[in-house]
């Protein structure tokens, strides 16, 4: 084991010292990946030096640069070497972290965590903390609090009788909510469809007055779903007097801050989210802005007896007690401990390089839009006041036409390889997404992309002619 460890770690080292210059996008298609790894059910054992050796063989010819300096796809942290490490160690130690008796080391590591990110995102510090896999199973856990104590205050217990024949929860949202909002809703027999849609703004930011309109009309049990860094523009709901609202209603109110919620731990940046605190529930991500390996997030909950109702798992061999047990948080039962790659982090950052770091995205993402946005038919179509930038290609063209010439040049953006960017269609019409979120992007990087971008648009509108 030991020879087959050292082997792994010599060959994971490389492998990321490699990614600063490695093409940001994955060398082989998903076709030959399929080709590459067909083979019969395996009949017999193999050794484990010669099969981990095949798998990084087979697999690294298709792995995105999701580590390197110009990836910018999606919303994605880069998995920084602390909290690598720890999730080594953590596979190691091989702790089900379900209860605070069978390893009390999780539990109160978690614990301490916990307390760390409160502090951190300065939420209310009574507040309980689930450790998940990502924003979309926080928002859920969240939301499933939400729902057990809006359907208690009306007298329902939906925990033990469920939703049939209960009150009806009205879930009011933005137009623009993250589609894993909407999946969490069907999870928990809420709908997706079964809500109101609050008008957003430009920015994709809802509209105060609309949301007080909505939810004024509405009696009974009311959940409302606000976001904290909108996927393309990156921006804020007005919290201030989205929660004097929901609260004069008695509704619950929802935050999902996947990785908005980090611009709180940057005083730079903290005003954004002016009015976030008083919120009844948060989701957030470690594997996004904290640069945590994947997967790891933390749903927040101020009320944390609703939080554990919703979530308790009450099982006859397992002792019960007052400590904490992380399953009682969270939908799990068996997990690994997710909090000690998150105490590495945050060690190795520190308060003070948490704000360094996202202040300095920030300003990369503002670099960025400033080179494109020079650039004749290019529109910055975003305030960019957070990490992300939202391009629209050919302004003064025919939409359909532009629409085309956006995804051939990202198509050519990604198969040059200097930076990796995605798309996505916004207010009718395709767009670049720029997400400046790796914890090795430079300001160079940031020119050097910029330059790949513009040649590339250059290279298609040529063609184009
Ligand atoms: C990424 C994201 C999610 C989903 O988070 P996962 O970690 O992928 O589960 C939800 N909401 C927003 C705003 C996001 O950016």
């Amino acid at each position: 084991m030991r020879a087959v460890l050292h082997d792994v770690a010599e060959r994971a080292a490389s492998f990321r010292e490699s990614r600063a210059e490695a093409p940001a996008r994955p060398l082989k298609s998903y076709a030959e990946l399929q080709t590459a790894f067909e083979a019969p059910t395996p009949e017999h054992g193999a050794p484990i030096g010669e099969l981990i050796l095949e798998l990084a063989t087979l697999t690294e010819a298709g792995l995105a640069n999701m580590v390197g300096p110009r990836f910018f796809g999606w919303v994605i942290g880069a998995t920084e070497p602390a909290g690598m490490a720890a999730d080594w160690l953590t596979s190691a130690w091989a702790q089900n972290v379900g209860n605070a008796h069978a390893t009390p080391a999780a539990s109160a590591c978690e614990e301490r965590v916990g307390a760390w990110l409160l502090d951190l995102l300065d939420l209310p510090r009574e507040s309980s903390v689930g450790f998940v896999t990502g924003a979309t199973l926080a928002n859920f856990t969240c939301l499933a609090a939400a729902r057990g104590e809006v359907l208690r205050r009306a007298g329902w217990d939906a925990e033990a009788d469920g939703l049939f024949g209960a009150p009806p929860v009205h879930v009011v949202l933005g137009e623009e909510a993250h589609s894993t909002v909407f999946s969490g809703l069907r999870y928990l027999g809420l709908g997706a469809k079964r809500v109101v849609s609050v008008p957003v703004n430009e920015q994709g930011l809802m509209k105060p007055g609309a949301f007080a309109k909505a939810v004024e009309k509405l009696d009974g049990p009311i959940i409302a779903i606000a976001q904290a860094g909108h996927i393309n523009s990156g921006g804020f709901d007005p919290f201030e007097e989205i929660a004097a609202a929901a609260h004069e209603k008695g509704a619950w109110l929802h935050v999902d801050g996947a990785f908005g919620l980090w611009a709180r731990a940057c005083p730079d940046r903290a005003h954004l989210s002016r009015g976030l605190q008083l919120a009844d529930s948060w989701g957030v991500d470690g594997h996004k802005w904290l640069q945590t390996p994947h997967d790891s997030a933390y749903a927040v909950v101020r009320n944390a007896e609703a939080h554990r109702r919703a979530m308790l798992i009450a099982a006859s061999y397992l002792p019960a007690g007052v400590e904490r047990h992380p399953a009682d948080f969270v939908p799990e039962l068996s997990r690994r401990g997710r909090a000690f790659a998150t105490w590495a982090m945050i060690k190795s950052l520190g308060r003070e390089g948490i704000a360094t770091m996202v202040a300095r995205h920030c300003a990369q993402a503002r670099r960025m839009a400033e080179r494109l946005g020079k650039e004749p038919g290019i529109e910055i179509m975003n305030d960019v006041v957070l990490n992300q930038v939202a391009v629209r290609l050919g302004a003064n063209l025919d939409g359909a036409e532009a629409d085309a010439l956006t995804d051939r040049t990202i198509a050519r953006i990604q198969n040059d390889g200097v930076c990796f960017v995605g798309g996505a269609n916004w207010r009718g019409r395709q767009i670049i997404r720029v997400s400046v979120i790796s914890a090795n992007t430079t300001d160079d990087d940031i020119d050097r992309s910029a330059e790949a971008i513009l040649s590339a648009w250059r290279a298609e509108l040529h063609a184009n002619a």
